[in-house]
């Protein structure tokens, strides 16, 4: 009968945080194989099973009387903490194995059996200074070289990395964490958040909220891991360490803060990992530090070149942003009837988008901007003062006039101004576009809008439930003719109010009016075409 290697990772150490195969693991084994204090630690799942204990640097014997044991026809569980992949057993007995010409037909069997590492068990007692990129380092330079240890932690730190340090420290090891305190401070603040979480969900544990500068008046020990946080991380509360999501928080018009709902925030352009490299910024950056050169540093320049002297190597920029960075996005037009930009417009445009900024050209009547700026009302101001119309950007009504005959056909605009003052960039459940044309040859396709508003012999006439886009696009639905001007307002309002009330989130406008089937006290029919036509989303 052939045996089996069980390698099994028991998670931080209680047995509510043992997995369900690794306690069917330890009860299946004939015997098992561990360092003493793990063996204890579960204690209470061993039953008949033979124990191979050993102390802490036996790990290669361990290894080898495992794999021993399972080519005599046992099967072996071989316990870690944590997770046996992380400086745990499982590589070790994988190399005893190889040593021996080990192929997974002919030789023993392995299960790996995953377990919670102290990355994770020890991030869940501090909050959630784990959500971004994040690496472990042990810090035990028993088997690997002190240089290149250092080399990482430089690289890390250099890099913004969430650190987790294992083996942090021994009795005979105390130098290394000094040291590593030494490299994460050239590159972090000294105010960045650290915890110290020893034993965690063990009988003994401890858990210390400190900073890089105060870390080490803690104890620090063989049990302890210590999470140093990015840039970013932040303490809250007084014992919680938060990492942000990302570098950026995107914000538009009239919103303080990033007002993404959960379903915007798994869109993939909100995602800040997901954004593209910022290389432009790198390229135009030393540029402009040369313009702003002072007189005086030119001429030491100058002199140093002169006399043969090698001014300093220029310091790599860091690529670590030094805070987060708030973008404002919002939509820019000429004018809700006015069509035409000026060259002037367009100059105070591009100076206040910059070179870093984004312009996107949009089907609705309006250019999209996305910029870096914590002052909101500087732009703004900028731009209305050059007679631009801002918009929200996101979920928001967005009315669309035409251009009223370059406004020869003027009787209707104050009507879709008065729309705009009094409901114009409303947040509602999703975009809602309102087409609004000026007499009946509505050549701005107001027709096939979300709601549609047609001026006509001194009357409007109002369409409901337009479905602009995809392969089943359909007109919206004429629900009245004739209204008099002076109900028109009160009439649309009362029907945007009833979807901002009772649309669902994230449902268009059209599903709104099919599912209720009644706004406004109009009845939907369906204008969907008749044909069946396969759903074809994007990408198919
Ligand atoms: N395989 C283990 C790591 C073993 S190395 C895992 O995946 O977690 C040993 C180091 O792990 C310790 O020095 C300590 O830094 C960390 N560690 C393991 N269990 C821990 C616990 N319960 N609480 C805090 N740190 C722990």
């Amino acid at each position: 009968m052939k045996g089996k290697l069980l390698i099994i990772g028991f998670g931080p150490g209680s047995y509510d945080h043992i997995t369900e195969r690794a306690k069917q693991a330890i009860q299946e084994s004939d015997c098992i194989v561990g360092y003493k204090t793990y063996v204890e630690l579960i204690q209470g799942l061993i039953t008949d099973q033979k124990v191979i204990s050993t102390g802490m640097s036996e790990e290669v014997s361990r290894a080898q009387a495992a794999v021993k044991l399972a080519e005599e026809g046992k099967k072996v569980a071989v316990i870690s903490s944590g997770d046996a992949g992380v400086y745990g057993m499982s590589g070790l007995v994988y190399e005893v194995l190889v040593e021996k010409g080990w192929k997974e037909e002919t030789g023993v069997e392995v299960e790996v059996i995953p377990g919670i590492s102290a990355i994770n068990s020890c991030a869940s007692l501090l909050g959630a200074p784990v959500m971004h990129d994040a690496c472990t380092i042990s810090l035990s330079d028993h088997l690997t070289p002190w240089k290149l240890i250092e080399k990482r932690i430089e690289a890390a730190a250099q890099a913004d990395f969430v650190i987790a340090f294992y083996n942090p420290k021994s009795g005979r090891r105390t130098r290394q964490i000094v040291e590593a305190q030494t490299i994460l401070l050239k590159h972090r603040s000294p105010d960045t958040p650290v915890g110290l979480v020893k034993s965690a969900y063990r009988d003994r544990e401890d858990v210390v909220i400190t900073s890089l500068r105060e870390m080490l008046d803690h104890e620090i020990g063989m049990l302890t891991t210590v999470i140093v946080g990015n840039s970013q991380t932040f303490l809250y509360d007084s014992n919680k360490l938060i990492t942000p999501r990302g570098y950026q928080r995107k914000y538009t018009l009239n919103t303080e803060k990033q007002r993404l709902k959960p379903h915007e925030r798994l869109r993939k352009e909100n995602e800040p990992w997901a954004l593209q490299d910022e290389e432009p910024e790198k390229e135009h950056q030393p540029e402009k530090e040369t313009q702003k050169a002072s007189a005086l540093e030119l001429a030491t320049e100058a002199l140093a070149l002169s006399s043969g002297n090698q001014t300093e190597p220029q310091k790599e920029e860091s690529p670590v942003p030094s805070g987060v960075e708030s973008i404002l996005e919002f939509g820019v037009s000429p004018g809700l009837v006015n069509k035409k930009f000026t060259a002037k417009q367009l100059m105070t445009l591009a100076e206040v988008v910059g070179e870093h900024g984004e312009m996107e050209y949009t089907p609705h009547h309006l250019i999209k901007v996305q910029l870096s700026t914590d002052k909101p009302e500087q732009v703004t101001e900028q731009l209305e003062a050059e007679g631009f119309l801002l918009l929200p950007a996101g979920d928001v009504l967005q009315i669309k006039a035409c251009d009223f005959c370059d406004g020869e056909k003027y009787d209707s605009i104050p009507y879709v101004e008065q729309l705009q003052d009094e409901l114009g960039g409303m947040p509602l459940p999703k975009e809602l576009k309102l087409g609004f044309n000026g007499c009946g040859m509505a050549c701005y396709g107001g027709v096939q809008e979300d709601i549609g508003i047609v001026f006509r012999k001194g009357k409007f006439d109002l369409f409901l439930g337009g479905k602009p886009l995809s392969r089943t696009a359909h007109s919206a639905q004429p629900v009245m003719e004739g209204i008099e001007p002076e109900k028109l307002v009160g009439i649309v309002t009362s029907i945007i109010q009833e979807y901002e009330e009772k649309g669902h989130p994230n449902e268009r406008f059209f599903k709104f009016f099919k599912r209720v089937q009644q706004v406004g006290g109009f009845k939907h029919r369906d204008m969907a075409p008749v044909i069946e036509l396969e759903p074809a989303p994007c990408g198919d």
